[in-house]
Protein backbone atom coordinates (compact mmCIF):
# COMPACT_ATOMS: atom_id res chain seq x y z
CA UNK A 1 0.00 0.00 0.00
CA UNK A 2 1.47 3.47 -0.48
CA UNK A 3 1.80 5.80 1.90
CA UNK A 4 -1.21 7.91 1.15
CA UNK A 5 -3.52 4.63 1.14
CA UNK A 6 -2.23 4.17 4.94
CA UNK A 7 -2.99 7.58 5.96
CA UNK A 8 -6.05 7.59 4.80
CA UNK A 9 -7.03 3.95 6.43
CA UNK A 10 -5.95 5.63 9.63
CA UNK A 11 -8.35 8.67 9.35
CA UNK A 12 -11.04 6.53 8.63
CA UNK A 13 -12.56 3.20 8.06
CA UNK A 14 -14.96 3.64 4.86
CA UNK A 15 -18.48 2.49 5.41
CA UNK A 16 -18.36 1.40 8.76
CA UNK A 17 -18.38 5.26 10.22
CA UNK A 18 -20.52 6.59 7.37
CA UNK A 19 -23.46 3.69 8.99
CA UNK A 20 -26.31 5.76 10.56
CA UNK A 21 -25.33 6.94 14.05
CA UNK A 22 -28.63 5.14 15.82
CA UNK A 23 -27.79 2.19 13.75
CA UNK A 24 -24.40 2.11 14.90
CA UNK A 25 -25.68 2.70 18.68
CA UNK A 26 -28.01 -0.35 19.28
CA UNK A 27 -27.17 -3.01 20.35
CA UNK A 28 -29.40 -5.09 17.97
CA UNK A 29 -32.43 -7.30 18.57
CA UNK A 30 -30.74 -10.76 19.73
CA UNK A 31 -33.38 -14.02 19.05
CA UNK A 32 -33.13 -17.01 21.23
CA UNK A 33 -30.77 -19.71 20.90
CA UNK A 34 -30.79 -21.84 17.90
CA UNK A 35 -28.95 -24.76 18.72
CA UNK A 36 -27.88 -27.16 16.50
CA UNK A 37 -27.71 -30.10 18.65
CA UNK A 38 -30.42 -32.47 17.71
CA UNK A 39 -30.52 -34.03 21.26
CA UNK A 40 -32.05 -30.66 22.78
CA UNK A 41 -35.32 -30.32 24.05
CA UNK A 42 -36.22 -27.23 22.89
CA UNK A 43 -38.28 -24.75 24.74
CA UNK A 44 -37.17 -21.30 24.13
CA UNK A 45 -38.80 -19.91 21.32
CA UNK A 46 -42.72 -21.27 21.62
CA UNK A 47 -41.88 -23.06 18.45
CA UNK A 48 -44.60 -25.75 17.82
CA UNK A 49 -43.17 -29.11 18.98
CA UNK A 50 -45.52 -31.13 16.17
CA UNK A 51 -44.90 -31.03 12.82
CA UNK A 52 -46.83 -28.99 9.96
CA UNK A 53 -49.70 -30.53 8.52
CA UNK A 54 -49.18 -33.47 5.93
CA UNK A 55 -50.92 -30.85 3.27
CA UNK A 56 -47.77 -28.53 3.59
CA UNK A 57 -45.32 -31.16 3.03
CA UNK A 58 -47.95 -32.24 -0.23
CA UNK A 59 -48.14 -28.63 -1.99
CA UNK A 60 -44.31 -27.92 -1.11
CA UNK A 61 -43.74 -30.78 -3.40
CA UNK A 62 -45.75 -29.56 -5.91
CA UNK A 63 -44.23 -26.39 -6.14
CA UNK A 64 -41.16 -28.25 -6.36
CA UNK A 65 -42.60 -29.68 -9.63
CA UNK A 66 -42.75 -27.94 -13.49
CA UNK A 67 -41.25 -24.20 -13.84
CA UNK A 68 -42.98 -22.94 -10.52
CA UNK A 69 -39.33 -21.95 -8.73
CA UNK A 70 -38.21 -20.31 -12.03
CA UNK A 71 -40.92 -17.87 -11.88
CA UNK A 72 -41.69 -15.20 -9.51
CA UNK A 73 -44.20 -15.59 -6.89
CA UNK A 74 -47.98 -14.29 -6.59
CA UNK A 75 -46.78 -10.35 -4.82
CA UNK A 76 -49.92 -10.24 -3.16
CA UNK A 77 -49.84 -14.04 -2.36
CA UNK A 78 -53.19 -13.90 -4.19
CA UNK A 79 -53.87 -17.73 -3.39
CA UNK A 80 -53.25 -17.34 0.26
CA UNK A 81 -55.68 -14.41 0.88
CA UNK A 82 -58.43 -16.06 -0.55
CA UNK A 83 -57.29 -19.30 1.60
CA UNK A 84 -57.08 -16.83 4.40
CA UNK A 85 -60.01 -15.10 3.67
CA UNK A 86 -62.18 -18.08 4.03
CA UNK A 87 -60.82 -19.55 7.03
CA UNK A 88 -60.92 -15.99 9.06
CA UNK A 89 -63.96 -14.61 7.24
CA UNK A 90 -62.38 -11.43 6.09
CA UNK A 91 -61.93 -9.51 3.08
CA UNK A 92 -58.95 -11.02 0.84
CA UNK A 93 -57.92 -7.27 0.47
CA UNK A 94 -57.73 -7.17 3.72
CA UNK A 95 -54.66 -9.33 3.96
CA UNK A 96 -51.37 -8.23 3.66
CA UNK A 97 -48.89 -11.12 3.55
CA UNK A 98 -45.19 -10.78 4.84
CA UNK A 99 -42.13 -12.66 5.28
CA UNK A 100 -42.55 -14.08 9.03
CA UNK A 101 -45.00 -11.44 11.15
CA UNK A 102 -41.51 -9.55 11.86
CA UNK A 103 -41.44 -8.76 8.03
CA UNK A 104 -44.84 -7.15 8.80
CA UNK A 105 -44.11 -4.90 11.87
CA UNK A 106 -40.79 -4.14 9.94
CA UNK A 107 -43.41 -2.66 6.77
CA UNK A 108 -45.95 -1.00 9.53
CA UNK A 109 -43.12 0.37 11.34
CA UNK A 110 -41.25 2.07 7.69
CA UNK A 111 -45.07 2.74 6.76
CA UNK A 112 -46.47 4.76 9.93
CA UNK A 113 -43.25 6.13 12.04
CA UNK A 114 -41.15 9.24 10.75
CA UNK A 115 -37.54 9.51 12.21
CA UNK A 116 -37.80 11.15 15.38
CA UNK A 117 -41.13 9.54 15.62
CA UNK A 118 -42.35 7.44 18.64
CA UNK A 119 -43.63 3.72 18.69
CA UNK A 120 -45.18 2.71 21.75
CA UNK A 121 -45.60 -0.83 23.79
CA UNK A 122 -46.17 -2.02 27.11
CA UNK A 123 -43.52 -3.88 29.24
CA UNK A 124 -42.52 -6.24 29.52
CA UNK A 125 -43.51 -7.36 26.25
CA UNK A 126 -41.60 -7.92 23.01
CA UNK A 127 -38.50 -6.90 22.32
CA UNK A 128 -37.97 -6.39 18.43
CA UNK A 129 -40.54 -3.15 18.69
CA UNK A 130 -37.74 -1.23 20.49
CA UNK A 131 -35.08 -2.75 18.21
CA UNK A 132 -37.69 -1.35 15.23
CA UNK A 133 -37.67 1.89 16.61
CA UNK A 134 -33.84 2.30 16.80
CA UNK A 135 -33.42 1.24 13.35
CA UNK A 136 -35.90 3.61 12.26
CA UNK A 137 -34.11 6.38 14.01
CA UNK A 138 -37.63 7.35 16.28
CA UNK A 139 -38.17 7.14 19.88
CA UNK A 140 -39.44 4.38 22.23
CA UNK A 141 -41.74 4.35 25.03
CA UNK A 142 -42.13 1.59 27.18
CA UNK A 143 -45.54 1.62 29.25
CA UNK A 144 -45.43 -0.68 32.16
CA UNK A 145 -48.47 -2.77 32.43
CA UNK A 146 -50.54 -2.60 35.24
CA UNK A 147 -51.89 -6.12 36.35
CA UNK A 148 -50.83 -7.26 32.85
CA UNK A 149 -53.03 -4.69 31.43
CA UNK A 150 -52.10 -1.84 29.10
CA UNK A 151 -51.99 1.13 31.00
CA UNK A 152 -54.66 3.31 29.01
CA UNK A 153 -53.71 6.22 30.98
CA UNK A 154 -50.20 6.59 30.99
CA UNK A 155 -49.80 5.49 26.99
CA UNK A 156 -48.62 8.61 25.46
CA UNK A 157 -51.36 9.76 22.72
CA UNK A 158 -49.44 11.10 20.14
CA UNK A 159 -47.42 6.96 19.36
CA UNK A 160 -46.95 7.02 15.73
CA UNK A 161 -47.25 3.25 16.03
CA UNK A 162 -48.57 1.03 19.08
CA UNK A 163 -47.89 -2.52 19.68
CA UNK A 164 -49.50 -4.42 21.82
CA UNK A 165 -48.98 -8.23 22.00
CA UNK A 166 -52.25 -10.52 22.64
CA UNK A 167 -51.96 -12.89 24.06
CA UNK A 168 -48.69 -11.09 25.41
CA UNK A 169 -45.41 -12.41 25.50
CA UNK A 170 -43.25 -13.17 28.36
CA UNK A 171 -46.77 -13.83 30.31
CA UNK A 172 -49.27 -15.24 27.92
CA UNK A 173 -51.83 -13.18 29.77
CA UNK A 174 -54.74 -11.55 27.43
CA UNK A 175 -56.07 -7.73 27.77
CA UNK A 176 -59.57 -6.77 28.58
CA UNK A 177 -61.02 -6.12 25.02
CA UNK A 178 -63.24 -2.98 26.68
CA UNK A 179 -59.19 -1.78 27.74
CA UNK A 180 -57.93 -2.37 24.14
CA UNK A 181 -60.51 -0.46 22.26
CA UNK A 182 -60.06 2.39 24.89
CA UNK A 183 -56.54 2.41 24.15
CA UNK A 184 -57.35 2.24 20.27
CA UNK A 185 -59.64 5.27 20.82
CA UNK A 186 -57.06 7.06 22.86
CA UNK A 187 -53.93 6.72 20.32
CA UNK A 188 -56.55 7.86 17.04
CA UNK A 189 -55.74 8.10 14.21
CA UNK A 190 -52.14 6.80 15.15
CA UNK A 191 -52.88 2.85 14.57
CA UNK A 192 -53.02 0.54 17.78
CA UNK A 193 -51.09 -2.88 16.27
CA UNK A 194 -52.78 -5.72 18.42
CA UNK A 195 -49.71 -8.46 17.58
CA UNK A 196 -52.21 -11.84 18.02
CA UNK A 197 -48.68 -14.04 17.38
CA UNK A 198 -50.47 -16.22 19.86
CA UNK A 199 -54.07 -16.00 19.43
CA UNK A 200 -54.79 -19.45 18.21
CA UNK A 201 -53.83 -20.69 21.69
CA UNK A 202 -56.06 -18.33 23.52
CA UNK A 203 -59.42 -20.03 22.79
CA UNK A 204 -60.85 -16.81 21.96
CA UNK A 205 -61.43 -15.18 18.36
CA UNK A 206 -58.65 -12.07 18.69
CA UNK A 207 -59.36 -8.89 16.87
CA UNK A 208 -59.32 -10.14 12.81
CA UNK A 209 -63.01 -9.63 12.76
CA UNK A 210 -62.65 -6.13 13.91
CA UNK A 211 -60.63 -4.44 11.35
CA UNK A 212 -63.23 -3.29 9.18
CA UNK A 213 -64.91 -1.48 12.12
CA UNK A 214 -62.26 0.51 13.22
CA UNK A 215 -60.31 2.51 10.90
CA UNK A 216 -56.85 2.35 13.11
CA UNK A 217 -56.87 -1.35 14.29
CA UNK A 218 -54.71 -3.26 12.60
CA UNK A 219 -53.93 -7.16 13.66
CA UNK A 220 -50.86 -9.25 12.97
CA UNK A 221 -50.86 -13.00 12.76
CA UNK A 222 -48.03 -15.77 12.16
CA UNK A 223 -47.95 -19.32 11.20
CA UNK A 224 -44.93 -19.61 13.09
CA UNK A 225 -46.43 -20.80 16.16
CA UNK A 226 -49.70 -22.49 15.84
CA UNK A 227 -49.31 -24.09 12.58
CA UNK A 228 -45.81 -25.20 13.13
CA UNK A 229 -43.90 -23.23 10.05
CA UNK A 230 -41.16 -21.01 12.51
CA UNK A 231 -38.58 -22.39 9.50
CA UNK A 232 -40.99 -21.38 6.87
CA UNK A 233 -41.28 -17.50 7.54
CA UNK A 234 -45.08 -16.54 7.10
CA UNK A 235 -46.97 -13.92 8.77
CA UNK A 236 -49.66 -11.81 7.56
CA UNK A 237 -51.35 -8.72 8.77
CA UNK A 238 -55.17 -7.84 8.51
CA UNK A 239 -56.36 -3.94 7.68
CA UNK A 240 -59.00 -2.05 6.06
CA UNK A 241 -58.08 -2.38 2.09
CA UNK A 242 -57.03 0.73 1.47
CA UNK A 243 -55.16 0.88 4.47
CA UNK A 244 -53.55 -2.50 3.11
CA UNK A 245 -53.17 -0.84 -0.31
CA UNK A 246 -50.45 1.80 0.92
CA UNK A 247 -48.20 -0.87 3.10
CA UNK A 248 -47.87 -2.92 0.15
CA UNK A 249 -46.11 0.24 -1.13
CA UNK A 250 -43.70 -0.02 1.16
CA UNK A 251 -43.22 -4.12 1.32
CA UNK A 252 -40.76 -5.62 -1.00
CA UNK A 253 -42.37 -6.48 -4.30
CA UNK A 254 -41.98 -10.50 -3.75
CA UNK A 255 -41.65 -10.97 0.22
CA UNK A 256 -42.86 -14.38 0.44
CA UNK A 257 -41.32 -17.06 -2.02
CA UNK A 258 -43.25 -19.64 -3.97
CA UNK A 259 -42.74 -22.22 -1.25
CA UNK A 260 -43.72 -20.20 1.70
CA UNK A 261 -47.17 -19.08 -0.35
CA UNK A 262 -47.45 -22.95 -0.67
CA UNK A 263 -47.03 -24.07 2.58
CA UNK A 264 -48.73 -21.41 3.81
CA UNK A 265 -51.87 -21.84 2.00
CA UNK A 266 -51.85 -25.36 2.56
CA UNK A 267 -51.41 -25.03 6.19
CA UNK A 268 -53.93 -22.86 6.98
CA UNK A 269 -56.70 -24.71 4.78
CA UNK A 270 -56.74 -27.75 7.28
CA UNK A 271 -58.57 -26.85 9.95
CA UNK A 272 -59.37 -30.50 11.50
CA UNK A 273 -55.44 -30.69 11.38
CA UNK A 274 -54.74 -27.54 13.14
CA UNK A 275 -58.04 -28.17 15.65
CA UNK A 276 -55.93 -30.94 16.51
CA UNK A 277 -52.79 -29.95 17.32
CA UNK A 278 -54.08 -26.81 19.05
CA UNK A 279 -56.35 -29.25 21.40
CA UNK A 280 -53.05 -31.22 22.57
CA UNK A 281 -51.05 -28.12 23.42
CA UNK A 282 -53.67 -26.79 25.33
CA UNK A 283 -53.94 -30.32 27.33
CA UNK A 284 -50.58 -30.32 27.61
CA UNK A 285 -50.48 -26.21 29.23
CA UNK A 286 -52.91 -27.29 31.25
CA UNK A 287 -51.41 -30.10 33.19
CA UNK A 288 -47.93 -28.63 32.88
CA UNK A 289 -48.68 -25.26 35.34
CA UNK A 290 -49.81 -27.20 38.42
CA UNK A 291 -46.81 -29.31 38.46
CA UNK A 292 -44.85 -26.46 37.64
CA UNK A 293 -46.27 -24.08 40.42
CA UNK A 294 -46.13 -27.68 42.63
CA UNK A 295 -42.14 -26.97 42.21
CA UNK A 296 -42.04 -23.76 43.67
CA UNK A 297 -42.84 -21.70 40.59
CA UNK A 298 -45.29 -19.08 40.81
CA UNK A 299 -47.03 -19.49 37.12
CA UNK A 300 -48.42 -16.69 35.37
CA UNK A 301 -51.98 -18.42 34.08
CA UNK A 302 -51.52 -18.55 29.98
CA UNK A 303 -53.49 -17.81 27.30
CA UNK A 304 -50.06 -18.59 24.78
CA UNK A 305 -48.26 -21.76 23.99
CA UNK A 306 -45.70 -20.69 27.32
CA UNK A 307 -45.57 -20.09 30.72
CA UNK A 308 -43.52 -17.33 32.50
CA UNK A 309 -42.57 -18.52 35.81
CA UNK A 310 -41.26 -16.75 38.48
CA UNK A 311 -39.91 -17.61 42.13
CA UNK A 312 -40.67 -14.40 43.92
CA UNK A 313 -36.96 -12.92 44.61
CA UNK A 314 -35.24 -16.02 44.30
CA UNK A 315 -32.94 -15.98 41.21
CA UNK A 316 -33.98 -18.31 38.17
CA UNK A 317 -30.83 -17.89 35.98
CA UNK A 318 -29.15 -20.89 37.43
CA UNK A 319 -31.97 -22.83 36.92
CA UNK A 320 -31.81 -21.74 33.15
CA UNK A 321 -27.98 -22.32 33.03
CA UNK A 322 -28.53 -26.25 34.89
CA UNK A 323 -31.39 -27.03 32.61
CA UNK A 324 -29.08 -25.93 29.27
CA UNK A 325 -26.33 -28.61 30.49
CA UNK A 326 -28.98 -30.88 30.78
CA UNK A 327 -29.72 -30.35 27.32
CA UNK A 328 -32.87 -28.64 28.27
CA UNK A 329 -33.16 -25.03 26.54
CA UNK A 330 -35.77 -22.66 27.81
CA UNK A 331 -36.11 -18.51 27.78
CA UNK A 332 -34.41 -16.56 30.13
CA UNK A 333 -35.70 -13.41 30.39
CA UNK A 334 -34.56 -10.23 32.36
CA UNK A 335 -36.48 -6.82 31.94
CA UNK A 336 -34.37 -4.76 33.67
CA UNK A 337 -34.04 -6.52 37.07
CA UNK A 338 -37.17 -7.81 36.61
CA UNK A 339 -36.55 -11.44 35.08
CA UNK A 340 -38.22 -15.35 34.51
CA UNK A 341 -38.67 -18.02 32.77
CA UNK A 342 -40.69 -18.71 29.70
CA UNK A 343 -40.96 -22.10 28.96
CA UNK A 344 -42.76 -23.59 25.73
CA UNK A 345 -45.19 -26.00 25.82
CA UNK A 346 -43.59 -28.84 24.03
CA UNK A 347 -44.88 -32.43 23.39
CA UNK A 348 -46.07 -34.65 26.49
CA UNK A 349 -42.55 -36.76 26.64
CA UNK A 350 -40.63 -33.30 26.42
CA UNK A 351 -42.72 -32.01 29.50
CA UNK A 352 -42.25 -35.07 31.33
CA UNK A 353 -38.26 -34.46 30.92
CA UNK A 354 -38.22 -31.19 31.84
CA UNK A 355 -40.37 -31.56 35.31
CA UNK A 356 -38.10 -34.84 36.43
CA UNK A 357 -34.60 -32.34 35.90
CA UNK A 358 -36.30 -29.29 37.20
CA UNK A 359 -36.88 -32.06 40.22
CA UNK A 360 -33.53 -33.27 40.34
CA UNK A 361 -32.34 -29.64 40.45
CA UNK A 362 -34.60 -27.92 42.69
C1 LIG B 1 -42.94 -15.12 17.54
C2 LIG B 1 -43.50 -13.73 17.59
C3 LIG B 1 -43.62 -12.94 16.45
C4 LIG B 1 -42.94 -13.25 15.15
O1 LIG B 1 -43.26 -14.32 14.52
P1 LIG B 1 -42.65 -14.63 13.08
O2 LIG B 1 -43.86 -14.73 12.24
O3 LIG B 1 -41.93 -15.92 13.27
O4 LIG B 1 -41.76 -13.52 12.63
C5 LIG B 1 -44.23 -11.71 16.54
N1 LIG B 1 -44.70 -11.25 17.71
C6 LIG B 1 -44.58 -11.96 18.84
C7 LIG B 1 -45.11 -11.39 20.10
C8 LIG B 1 -43.96 -13.20 18.82
O5 LIG B 1 -43.79 -13.88 19.95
Amino acid sequence: MSDKADRLAATRSGALDAIRANVRAMRGYVPGEQLNDPGIVKLNTNENPYPPSPRVFEAVRAALTGDKLRKYPQPLGDDFRRAAGRVLNVDPESILIGNGSDDILTILTRAFVPEGGLIASPTPSYVLYRSLAEIQGARFAAVPFADWQPDVTAWPREANLSFVPNPNSPSGTLAGPILLMKLRDAVHPHPLVIDEAYADFADSPGHVGFVNNWDNLIVTRTLSKSYSLAGVRFGFALARPEVVRELVKVKDSYNCDVLSLAAATAAIEDRDYFRGVRAKILATRERMRPALAALGFEVTPSRANFLWCRRGDRPVKPIYEELKRRKILVRYMDYDGYDGLRITVGTDAEVDRLLSELKAIL
